[in-house]
C-alpha cells in the first residue's frame, strides 16, 4: 500500500506537475514497481526525486528524466525500440509497457543478468536482451531489416556514435545525453526522407557511455 502510494505521488508531483502529459508515458509508469529495481538497503528511497546507486557504480535513473526522454520519442505500440544501458531494467519495463518488442543492450554482465531475471520475473515476453558494447547498436542479419523506430541512450556520450543513426528507421527518433563526462544535452536525431534532423532538449547529467563509439574507460 506504501510503495503504490509513493508511486502515485511520485507521477503528480515529479512528472505530471512537471509537463509530462503522455498518457502511454504515464500509465506506463503507474504499472512498473520502481522499488523492485534498487537495492533492497535503499527501497525506501525509490521513489525519490533522484537517481540512485545500483551497484557497480551505476545509476538507476531519475523517474523525471527517464519519463521526459520517453515523451520526446512520442512512443507508439507499433514501436521496436532500442535501449542502451539496460542497468537496473527499469526503463527496459517502461519501454516493454508501451511498445511491441524492446531489445536492450548493457556491457556489465552482472546488471543485465539481474535485470533479465527480474523482468523475467514480472512476466515481461517483449524483451530482448544482450550483454556487449550497445555504441554499436544491435546488429543482426540483414542490416536493411533491422531498423528501430526509437533508439534511447541511458548513458553520455561525446558524440553522437554513427551505428546508431544508421540502425534507425525511416522517420525513427533516437535520443541521446551528448557532451562532455559531466554535464550534457540531450540531443534527439529525427531520421527523414530529407536527411537527419538535430533538435536540442536541455540540460542533463548521465553516467558515461563506454564503448567503441564512446569514451574509452
Ligand atoms: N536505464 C537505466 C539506467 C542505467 S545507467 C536504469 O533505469 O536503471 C546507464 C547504464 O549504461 C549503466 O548500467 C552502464 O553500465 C551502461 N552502459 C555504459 N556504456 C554502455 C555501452 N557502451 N553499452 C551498453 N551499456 C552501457
Amino acid at each position: 500500500m506504501k510503495n503504490r502510494s509513493s508511486c502515485g505521488n511520485m507521477i503528480k508531483y515529479q512528472l505530471v506537475a512537471r509537463g509530462i502529459i503522455d498518457e502511454k508515458v504515464l500509465k506506463a509508469f503507474s504499472s512498473v514497481p520502481r522499488h523492485l529495481f534498487v537495492p533492497d538497503e535503499i527501497r525506501y528511497l525509490a521513489y525519490n526525486d533522484s537517481p540512485l546507486s545500483i551497484g557497480e557504480g551505476q545509476t538507476i535513473s531519475q523517474p523525471y528524466i527517464v519519463a521526459l526522454m520517453m515523451q520526446i520519442l512520442e512512443l507508439k505500440e507499433s514501436d521496436k525500440v532500442l535501449e542502451i544501458g539496460t542497468g537496473s531494467g527499469y526503463q527496459t519495463a517502461l519501454l516493454a509497457e508501451i511498445a511491441t518488442e524492446v531489445f536492450t543492450v548493457e556491457r556489465i554482465n552482472s546488471l543485465i543478468q539481474k535485470a533479465e531475471n527480474l523482468l523475467n520475473d514480472l512476466g515481461y515476453k517483449n524483451i530482448f536482451y544482450r550483454f556487449g558494447d550497445g555504441t554499436l547498436g544491435w546488429k543482426d542479419g540483414n542490416p536493411e531489416q533491422n531498423k528501430f523506430d526509437k533508439i534511447i541512450v541511458a548513458a553520455a556520450a561525446p558524440d553522437i556514435p554513427e551505428s546508431l543513426t544508421s540502425q534507425l528507421a525511416m522517420n525513427g527518433k533516437l535520443i541521446i545525453p551528448t557532451g562532455n563526462r559531466t554535464f550534457q544535452q540531450l540531443v534527439v536525431i529525427t531520421r527523414t526522407e530529407d536527411g537527419y534532423i538535430h533538435t536540442n532538449e536541455g540540460g542533463c547529467t548521465f553516467v558515461p557511455l563506454i564503448g567503441d563509439e564512446g569514451w574509452q574507460e
